[in-house]
């Protein structure tokens, strides 16, 4: 390794603002790195707004920025095939990226070019006492905690959204910027967007979803689990339910929260007659915002409710369709 220099590719959002999961790898990075001795080097592929973007990263304790110009191409495996040619030049101890979409399939193109293996979804970053950078990531459903360590080789992994905060450097700094010109023709892209079709949330992967409407033992009866049902189709959101609705067959497995089930993290998370056991909270922990009704005052599952709402479920969710209807009626005759 030349020095130990750690990198970061930069993602953008469609108004080409830096994303909040980038921001949040950057700030971790700058803190962990205090540790060591080393140069945060930050990879744009954006450059048309370079002053802007210098400023920002500025503030946030990057060193140097590199910034990829158009002969680079735009796709994933394009910007990583440059990636790639320049760490083989410059030899960074280790190459992260976002856990996005855009972010995993480019950081496992670069790990292929560089012929290392691309460590994803990790956790934390840290730094031992030599200075190697060590990552660790859950394995097996949370049950093992996997720890590497940068040796030798570049270490390419990419890093959970939302595990870090978004932090400025204490003293800002004005990075060294760089640009890298392509010399070798733009490589054939290996994979084509045909279209893209918006996921849709009543067959969705509960695990990726945004909204989650959570139906247990305390809704009755399968009549009235189909309101579980509008709920969600009216606020776009996605059915799942505990190990009881799935026992009485108004769930399948893959919509069953809990130790014997997925584990979510939706922004907001209904939760209608359920009691709330421990074998089904550990599936929901991750959840932002927990709006809980149960008819028992008691119930364990309000110690973990953002909102409790005391009562009959389905009563509750009747009111709950009719008054949003209601507001969506209201919104289109505007
Ligand atoms: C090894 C093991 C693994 C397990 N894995 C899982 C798992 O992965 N996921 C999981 O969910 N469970 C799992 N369980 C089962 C778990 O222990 C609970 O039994 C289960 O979560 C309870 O489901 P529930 O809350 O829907 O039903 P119940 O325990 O029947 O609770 C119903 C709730 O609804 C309320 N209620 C009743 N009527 C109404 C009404 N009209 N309006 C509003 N509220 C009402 C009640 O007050 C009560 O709190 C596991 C158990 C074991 C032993």
């Amino acid at each position: 390794m030349a020095d130990n220099s750690v990198w970061v590719v930069l993602e953008f959002d469609e108004d080409l603002n830096i994303l909040e999961s980038t921001l949040e790898l950057v700030s971790e990075l700058f803190s962990v790195m205090q540790k060591a001795k080393g140069k945060l080097v930050a990879l744009s592929i954006e450059n048309t707004k370079k002053e802007e973007i210098s400023k920002i990263l500025g503030e946030y304790g990057i060193d140097e920025i590199i910034y990829l110009v158009k002969e680079c191409g735009g796709s994933a495996y394009q910007i990583a095939c440059c990636i790639s040619e320049i760490a083989k030049q410059e030899h960074p101890t280790a190459i992260f990226a976002a856990d996005t979409v855009w972010g995993h399939e480019m950081a496992a193109w670069v790990a292929v070019k560089l012929g290392v293996p691309l460590f994803s979804a990790c956790v934390e970053i840290d730094f031992d006492a030599t200075g190697r950078v060590l990552v660790f990531r859950p394995l097996y459903n949370g049950l093992v905690d996997q720890k590497i360590i940068a040796e030798g080789k570049v270490l390419v992994a990419t890093c959970m959204p939302e595990q870090f905060n978004v932090k400025k450097a204490r003293w800002p700094k004005v990075p060294v910027t760089k640009e890298f010109f392509k010399s070798s023709p733009l490589e054939q892209e290996k994979v084509r967007i045909v279209r893209k079709i918006k996921a849709d949330p009543k067959t969705i992967d509960i695990e990726d979803a945004d909204i989650l409407v959570v139906g247990g033992g305390g809704m009755g009866s399968f009549d009235n689990f189909k309101l579980i049902h509008s709920v969600a189709d009216l606020l776009g959101g996605s059915v799942a339910g505990t190990r009881v609705a799935r026992d009485k067959g108004w769930i399948g497995l893959d919509r069953q929260i809990g130790q014997t089930g997925k584990k979510v993290s939706p922004k907001l998370l209904i939760s209608c007659g359920v009691s709330g056991a421990m074998q089904h909270t550990i599936g929901l922990k991750d959840t932002k915002k927990l709006v809980a009704i149960n008819i028992d005052k008691n119930a364990p599952i309000f110690k973990l409710a953002d909102l409790a709402i005391v009562g009959d479920a389905p009563t509750i969710l009747k009111d709950l369709i009719s008054k949003v209807e209601a507001i969506k009626t209201s919104q289109k005759a505007q």
